[in-house]
């Protein structure tokens, strides 16, 4: 399939809208990207011709989504490159997710240990790690990044030691667009402290490349589906199989157990044993429509699209008298960071919105990172496979009225 934008556009009904009447520029993809008609088709498909509760009906709907929900578990598998389908854990999303490992581990941080985090966090994979030190009396370290927002990758080696029993690292910056090399630095979290897990936010890793767990070598890796045009309220938590096995559980309920009486209970296996509860089958579902479309496009000239789009911002943003950009490190996806001088943010996207352009404003999650880079808050356009270069230009047009107006 060659990658033709027209094409793929006319897949997302949301884009043909206006608001505020004015078509509409939607470049707020970091936050949740739009549905193509493939998703929103396999979520109505579910519920007009299947709808049931997974594993425990002894009838032929219910095995029918049973059989459709632990269909999307092995594409989430083939997806990241698993080794085991069992290592694919249901979740909401990859708060969620991190949660699940947030919460295992403070059982077992001892006093002396120390969890390393990057100072690129939002929030999802920075408090959870500081409150899970806290709880354990353990320290939480953070790995500094360089002034252009990348990974200070000498630091962060310097950072790890024997005494560091678990590293929490995104695979790309909400805030800033950087990606990290997350497969080296696992590579040196292994050589410098092998007793030490490792977790990957993979929430906007998914979207923009191909992710494979194995290669990374790391042992978690969460993600949400709606950041890969998918549903909301529905993610992924991959966990290696030898570290998800005998990992605490985190909700008791339904479907984890094996055997209960009324003074015991005992777990049942991966992956239901951290799966309690009802799950969300149809979002499980439509996230593995989402996949299984997102996984059909050509994935070099996805990238390729994509590079162009974050190289005409920086290129417009470079003439534009007034603007900074926020985060130009060498390794960077379509996260495009700025602020106009003098101008608040959420004054230039309040403008931008009135001619139809969305974009996010404000801390983006990540409140330590801005303080760290001096800034209250950024204006971030992101980018996805279905913006034109034509959209980007349009951004600069409505920054041109924001500026004329505000300043
Ligand atoms: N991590 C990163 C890097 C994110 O960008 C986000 C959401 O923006 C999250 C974690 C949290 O994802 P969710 O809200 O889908 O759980």
């Amino acid at each position: 399939m060659s990658f033709d934008i027209a094409a793929i556009r006319a897949q997302f009904p949301i884009l043909s809208r206006q608001v505020h009447g004015k078509p509409l520029v939607y470049l707020d993809n970091a936050a949740t990207t739009q549905k193509p008609q493939a998703v929103i088709d396999a979520l109505v498909r579910f519920y007009s011709e299947c709808n049931s509760n997974v594993h425990r009906g002894a009838h032929y709907l219910s095995d029918e989504a049973t059989r459709r929900y632990e269909h999307a578990r092995d594409v989430v598998a083939n997806f990241l490159n698993a080794n085991r389908r069992e290592e694919v854990i249901w979740t909401s999303g990859t708060t969620e997710g991190i949660n699940i490992v947030a919460k295992g581990m403070a059982e077992r941080l001892q006093a002396n240990d120390e969890v390393l985090v990057t100072e690129l966090e939002h929030h999802a994979n920075l408090v959870t790690w500081q409150q899970a030190c806290k709880k354990a009396g353990a320290t939480l370290k953070v790995a500094p990044i360089l002034n252009n927002g990348a990974l200070d990758q000498a630091a962060f080696a310097a950072l790890l030691s024997s005494q560091t029993a678990f590293v929490a690292m995104p695979h790309v910056s909400n805030a800033l667009g950087t990606v990290n090399p997350v497969q080296a630095l696992t590579r040196t979290v292994r050589e410098k402290s092998p007793r030490a897990l490792v977790l990957v936010d993979g929430a906007q890793g998914v979207a923009h490349g191909d992710v494979n767990v194995q290669s990374i070598d790391c042992d978690f890796y969460a993600f949400s589906g709606h950041k890969l045009f998918g549903p909301t309220g529905v993610g992924a938590l991959w966990g290696r199989y030898s570290v998800l096995e005998d990992w605490p559980v985190w909700l008791t309920g339904g479907e984890m157990i094996a055997s209960v009486s009324y003074q015991d209970a005992t777990w049942g296996a991966l992956p239901n044993r951290l799966e309690a509860g009802t799950p969300n089958i149809a979002g499980a579902v439509g996230m593995a429509a989402a996949i299984e479309w997102f996984s059909a496009l050509p994935l070099v000239e996805v990238k390729q699209h994509e590079a162009q789009l974050i190289e005409r911002a920086v290129a417009l943003g470079e003439e534009f008298d007034g603007l900074t950009l926020v985060g130009n490190a060498p390794e960077k996806i379509g996260v495009y960071s700025f602020n106009l001088n003098g101008i608040h943010p959420a004054d230039v996207g309040f403008i931008l919105d009135r001619q139809g352009i969305a974009i996010r404003t404000g801390d983006h999650c990540a409140q330590p990172l801005m303080k760290r880079l001096g800034v209250p808050g950024t204006a971030r356009a992101s980018f996805s496979i279905y913006n034109t270069i034509d959209e980007v230009e349009q951004l600069f047009i409505g920054l041109r009225k924001a500026k004329e107006m505000l300043s």
